[in-house]
């Protein structure tokens, strides 16, 4: 990466990890995406029961595959060959997980977390349920402020998402969201992470690299 860039994304990492704390959560930067996955199972106590949300930041960092071999018992939502009933016992299964590890679509300058959900099996268990919820989100994703971040979410995450999970909605064919009212719209809601009661509980991993969408 342009080492211009790469000094950008450290000294915004670094003023958003400040008001992270101040929000009472905890955030790690790393320079090397390479970093992520030895980073977030160093986090994760041996054995303890890992849920995981989508998210293609954490299967361009190897997270996932790391996940699937740490000394832990991965409930794992993409396993081959299970069938939709299983898949669904397997989300509702990660509301109790003792670990939850996810991206996030936006995190703002201000130290806010953004999401948008479709089914909300990714947003509920950040929310509240398991003890330690560890986010991976490439510096791409930081933004000045929340109507940044519902721009960033509507005119790319969500568009891009749709396309790639092969979604009928009409961002997937036009790139534009048309606030749709599809069977199969992805965006049915919009969650914001202002702060946490107990400052142990949510760790941000911010990667000084694009990742994700
Ligand atoms: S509301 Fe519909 S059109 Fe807009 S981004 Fe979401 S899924 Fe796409």
């Amino acid at each position: 990466m342009d080492q211009n860039v790469q000094w950008f994304y450290e000294k915004r990492a670094e003023s958003v990890i400040e008001v992270l704390k101040k929000n009472r959560m905890q955030g790690i930067y790393l320079a090397d995406a390479a970093q992520v996955a030895p980073t977030v199972l160093s986090l994760i106590p041996q054995g303890a029961s890992v849920a995981m949300g989508g998210s293609m930041t954490m299967v361009e960092t190897g997270v996932v595959e790391a996940l699937r071999q740490g000394p832990l018992r991965l409930i794992d939502r993409y396993e081959p060959g299970i069938s939709p009933a299983e898949t669904m016992a397997r989300l509702k299964q990660g509301l109790g997980a003792d670990v939850f590890v996810s991206g996030v679509n936006a995190v703002t300058e201000e130290g806010e977390l953004v999401f948008v959900d479709a089914t909300c099996n990714r947003v509920a268990p950040i929310l509240f349920g398991p003890d330690k919820v560890i986010l991976i989100a490439g510096c791409n994703k930081i933004v000045p402020n929340l109507a940044y971040a519902q721009e960033r979410i509507r005119h790319f995450v969500a568009p891009t998402n749709a396309r790639r999970i092969g979604r009928k909605t009409p961002c997937a064919v036009s790139g534009h969201c048309e606030d749709c009212s599809s069977p199969e719209r992805i965006c049915n809601a919009t969650v914001v992470i202002h702060k946490q009661a107990r400052p142990e509980r949510l760790t941000v991993i911010l990667v000084g690299t694009e990742l994700g969408y």
